[in-house]
């Protein structure tokens, strides 16, 4: 089979996985096995404060360690994972992860917020909530130093139950953020509906704002948006300086993107933080 290996060495892309509802079904079969065998890893990758250049806080990215494959990008599993209800184990395991690295590095002395990425459709199961709360308790984690990433990838059924739930997690502490907000299923009635702590302008934007001066108002108004509403503002894909300096000009909170760090293994992580986010560490660590 032929696989596609991306910028951050990770497969992004695999023919032999492409169609065909015989490979779906294999991959399906391999990727719950997987989960079960503890194939996950998660790599994190950090977020710095414009203002200052400091680490605030890092995303959990999941890979899958395939026994044949290689190192697989969420991209080529999670959808699948989505359709199937194999997402929630994932969930969870990733989330054990983050909470077991969190606890880890706050042992170590650093004190890092991880987000955590969350399929929307979660929201309306009712033990989600339960879930998150036993994982914190059990990992001695305070549930400020914990982000929720809603992802959507369709239409969420039920936004009031959603609504409900995202109140509740707030209610205890828990931060919530609005990913890829601007595209997709990530509509600004979200903001009134589930109103959140945080909002990620998708990297699409970002990643053009350069280039492109639609994108850069786009960015600007979203930037606008977001803090008129008292609201943490990040933005994701940033790739150059010019980028970099854009987002601090129009008063944007936090970047993350690979002209700061590509998504690291924990470890690798740990050294930056160390070294209190060397740049040089940025363009080495791959
Ligand atoms: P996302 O949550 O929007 O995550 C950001 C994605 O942008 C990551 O891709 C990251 O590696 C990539 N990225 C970061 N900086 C740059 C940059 O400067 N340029 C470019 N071109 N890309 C950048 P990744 O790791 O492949 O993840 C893709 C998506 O898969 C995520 O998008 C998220 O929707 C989903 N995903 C990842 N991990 C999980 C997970 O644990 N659970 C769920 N449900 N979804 C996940
Ligand atoms: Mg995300
Ligand atoms: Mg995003
Ligand atoms: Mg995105």
């Amino acid at each position: 089979y032929a696989a596609k290996r991306r910028r951050d060495g990770v497969v992004g892309y695999d023919v032999s996985l492409d169609g065909g509802d015989t490979n779906r079904l294999t991959l399906l079969s391999e990727l719950r096995q997987g989960v079960e065998r503890g194939e996950l890893v998660v790599y994190y990758q950090p977020k710095v404060e414009l203002a200052t250049g400091a680490t605030c806080g890092a995303e959990a990215l999941v890979r899958w360690q395939h026994p044949e494959r290689g190192l697989l990008a969420p991209g080529v599993f999670v959808p699948l994972a989505e359709e199937s209800g194999l997402i929630d184990l994932i969930t969870a395991d990733v989330l054990e992860q983050a909470l077991a690295q969190i606890a880890e590095w706050e042992r170590s002395g650093h004190e890092l917020p991880v987000s955590v990425n969350i399929p929307a459709r979660s929201l309306a199961d009712d033990t989600f909530p339960l879930m998150i709360v036993d994982a914190l308790a059990r990992h001695g984690v305070r549930p400020g130093l914990l982000t929720l990433e809603i992802t959507e990838s369709a239409v969420i059924g039920d936004t009031q139950r959603a609504g409900e739930v995202l109140q509740e997690l707030r209610a205890y502490g828990v931060k919530i953020s609005i990913d890829d907000f601007g595209t997709g299923y990530s509509s600004i009635a979200h903001l009134r509906d589930m109103p959140p702590h945080e909002l990620k302008i998708d990297r699409s934007f970002v990643m053009r704002m350069s280039e492109n001066s639609r994108d850069e108002t786009i960015v600007r108004a979203v930037v606008d948006l977001g803090k008129n509403l008292h609201l943490r503002v990040v933005a994701e894909g940033v790739e150059d300086e010019s980028a970099m300096r854009a987002l601090r000009d129009l008063g944007c909170h936090e970047a993350q993107g690979y002209h700061i760090s590509r998504p690291l293994p924990a470890a690798d992580l740990t050294v930056w933080l160390d070294r209190a986010g060397s740049p040089d560490l940025a363009i080495t660590a791959v």
